[in-house]
């Protein structure tokens, strides 16, 4: 069901075809909500796993309605992505990302990292490089400081096209993280020539290092691979103590989830960082 859920419109279209009317619905608020910034960013710190430290943040899109009422991204980014709004949803994401990592730089946490979260629609636009572009030169965020989350999904269709695209990605000096690793089937020399920086260890692989099956879990193998290639690896989704200590154990050098805190907004990220000594 994940990846029925990952693989985007495609599916989304099928299994809402009974109910179009709200599709369309929440196609029509969604633009709404974005002229009238019901649409916002939160961010979810990522810590070092050994320091216990934060290095860096998330962000991820929230979407309050006028009455109060959260609707989860799973659920209305299939409907951006669909319509297309998802393109100038995403730029405003990387734009307030940007801006807060100027803000957190000139705070004093020079070294903290944002990381975006980019759609596989967003991505293929052929305007996508230069938006990028634009917006690391209008806010003046350090693109040293900036990583893109990709899925793997994105990932494996059309490969050469797409690593022809991310090599001018990271020529503008950002790096690249692949989101939800491990649900998809990207071959190891596949992932070699993607040239990211970073794997993140999906929240699925996270619950189960806690079961009987640990020796063989796939976060370990994910962990081990991200060593071999010389890749950062962070585990998503850590929701207790257990989880934190076996990631660590098996070398994993940084994690994110409930257990350290969960998505908040700039001004709470801003208490919260001076609490835990970033
Ligand atoms: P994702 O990129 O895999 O993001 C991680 C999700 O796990 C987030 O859900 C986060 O709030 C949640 N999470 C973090 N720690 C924990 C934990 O310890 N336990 C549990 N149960 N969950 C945890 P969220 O914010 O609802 O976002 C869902 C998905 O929506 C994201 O999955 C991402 O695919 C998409 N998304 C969110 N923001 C954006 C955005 O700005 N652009 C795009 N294209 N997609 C976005
Ligand atoms: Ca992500
Ligand atoms: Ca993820
Ligand atoms: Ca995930």
């Amino acid at each position: 069901a994940k990846l029925l859920q990952r693989a985007g419109h495609f599916y989304f279209s099928r299994s809402m075809g009974v109910d179009i009317r709200e599709r369309v619905r929440l196609m029509h608020a969604l633009r709404t909500a974005y002229e009238e910034k019901e649409l916002f960013v939160v961010y979810q710190p990522q810590i070092d796993l050994a320091t216990r430290k934060p290095v860096g943040a998330e962000a991820l899109l929230r979407w309050r309605t006028k009455d109060g009422t959260f609707i989860p991204p799973d659920r209305f980014i299939p409907i951006a992505e669909y319509s297309g709004l998802i393109i100038d949803i995403g730029e405003r994401v990387m734009r307030e990302a940007c801006r807060e990592l100027v803000r957190l730089r000139d705070m004093g946490y020079s070294e903290f990292t944002i990381s975006i979260n980019v759609s596989q629609v967003q991505f293929r636009h052929p305007r996508f490089l230069d938006t990028l572009r634009n917006v690391i030169a209008e806010t003046g965020a350090p693109p040293s400081r900036i990583e893109l989350e990709i899925t793997e999904s994105i990932a494996m269709e059309e490969p050469d096209v797409l690593i022809q695209l991310l090599c001018q990605v990271k020529q503008t000096g950002v790096s690249i993280a692949i989101d939800d690793f491990g649900t998809g089937f990207s071959s190891l020399s596949y992932l070699q020539r993607l040239q990211a920086d970073r794997l993140k260890i999906d929240r699925s692989f996270v619950t189960e290092i806690t079961g009987s099956s640990r020796g063989s879990s796939i976060a370990e193998m994910v962990i081990q691979l991200g060593r071999n290639l010389g890749l950062s690896v962070v585990a998503e989704g850590v929701e207790d103590e257990r989880q934190a200590s076996i990631l660590a154990t098996l070398g994993c050098p940084l994690a994110q989830g409930y257990l350290f805190a969960r998505p908040m907004t700039v001004d709470q990220l801003t208490t919260w960082l001076k609490d835990n000594g970033a």
